[in-house]
């Protein structure tokens, strides 16, 4: 075994149906007394609900929380933070509203408890990207990092399966990348193999019956297992190539994820062929770059990029930006392999 350095993040994590429950034993246990409660316009009213919960703690809900955390909308919170003398904070929802607690919490050092509703799993990063003018700004900051995790797979189960889908291939994306990363180490692999199996499984059972508590379950324990993956080790070429598109064509950022996802694993399976023992192992011993593409197809999710906005000329684009400012791969990259990829992913080809 090779020499190898494991970071494990601090924090405390329930994971089950019905933990909400236990949110007043936390802010408890944290000795908060005036909490501010996070989410998106779109959750305000699942929100209200935990403001009742905690009762006199409650500061408040602010419900601002929207895609690449503006730090406008930032500021405006952390207004009402030195207003109401806010302790503490309760983020209910997705990476958007992850998003906003960590901000908040990267500025002030207040206690976060981070209750997530989709499979991002920023919860379990220390990674915060900010946006200013149009200008997304990434850092990497342990202050940002929650103190609290409360998985309540109860949450989960209205996520529409479009949306767990994109979201849930996007969580696979972290561990496979986490499996072939130059710093990965025997401990993520382990969690990396895990987190993919468990979503690689419970996708297609969320997509039969969306209310199905195996399937959300083995979801949310697969995404918190690939945020684990994301907050320890570097990610590669794949998540360079979909934080190009975001950023270059505004791509939506999961939906990106699923469609290059198999095209970038074939890119850097040769390079790779651990990872690749383990990925087949994962996916149930099928060619784990098909069986992701099969994946995505049979749940509708949409694999040609020029299906949701990219442009024909971007993908050249694409390359140029991807080379200019690279991250480290497995594989080193050239500029002809480099455009096969992402015109297979433009075109939604079979990989
Ligand atoms: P999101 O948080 O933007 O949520 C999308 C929409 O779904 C929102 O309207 C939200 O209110 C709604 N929603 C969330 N959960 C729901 C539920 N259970 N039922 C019904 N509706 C629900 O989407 P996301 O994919 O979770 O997060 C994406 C953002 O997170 C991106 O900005 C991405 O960059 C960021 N992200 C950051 C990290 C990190 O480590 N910093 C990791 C992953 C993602």
């Amino acid at each position: 075994m090779q020499n190898f350095v494991y970071n494990s993040q601090p924090g405390r994590v329930l994971f089950g149906t019905g933990t909400l429950h236990q949110l007043p034993q936390e802010v408890e246990r944290l000795g908060l007394q005036s909490v501010l409660i996070l989410s998106t316009p779109h959750q305000e009213e699942q929100v209200s609900s935990l403001a009742a919960l905690i009762g006199s703690k409650s500061a408040g809900i602010f419900a601002g929380a929207t895609m690449h955390t503006p730090v406008s909308v930032t500021e405006r919170a952390l207004e009402i933070v030195s207003e109401r003398k806010v302790d503490g904070l309760i983020a209910l929802g997705g990476g958007s509203t992850t998003g906003l607690g960590k901000a908040i919490a990267l500025r002030t050092d207040l206690p976060q408890i981070v209750i997530p509703t989709t499979y991002a799993g920023s919860e379990m990063t220390p990674i915060l990207g900010e946006t200013t003018d149009g200008r997304k700004i990434t850092q990497s900051s342990p202050k940002v990092l929650p103190e609290v995790v409360i998985y309540d797979v109860d949450l989960t189960v209205t996520l529409p399966v479009s949306l767990s889908v994109s979201s849930g291939i996007n969580a696979i994306a972290h561990a496979v990348e986490a499996l072939y990363a130059r710093d990965r180490n025997p401990i993520i692999s382990i969690i990396a193999e895990a987190g993919i199996r468990s979503l690689f499984r419970a996708l297609p059972a969320i997509a039969q019956d969306p209310s199905s508590r195996n399937g959300r379950s083995a979801a949310l324990y697969g995404a918190w297992l690939c945020g684990v993956c994301l907050g320890s080790v570097g990610m590669a070429l794949h998540h360079k190539i979909c934080h190009v598109l975001g950023g270059a064509f505004g791509l939506s950022h999961a939906e990106t994820h699923v469609a290059i996802l198999p095209h970038a694993l074939r890119f850097n399976e040769t390079a790779a062929p651990e990872a690749l023992t383990t990925l087949r192992e994962a996916v149930g011993h099928q060619d784990p770059a098909r069986a992701l593409f099969d994946l995505g197809r049979s749940l509708g999710a949409k694999m040609a990029l020029k299906d949701f906005g990219m442009p024909a000329e971007g993908v050249d684009r694409a390359v140029d930006l991807t080379l200019e400012t690279p991250y480290w791969n497995p594989r080193p990259l050239e500029r002809e392999g480099l455009r096969q990829l992402v015109s297979n992913a433009y075109e939604g080809n079979v990989p």
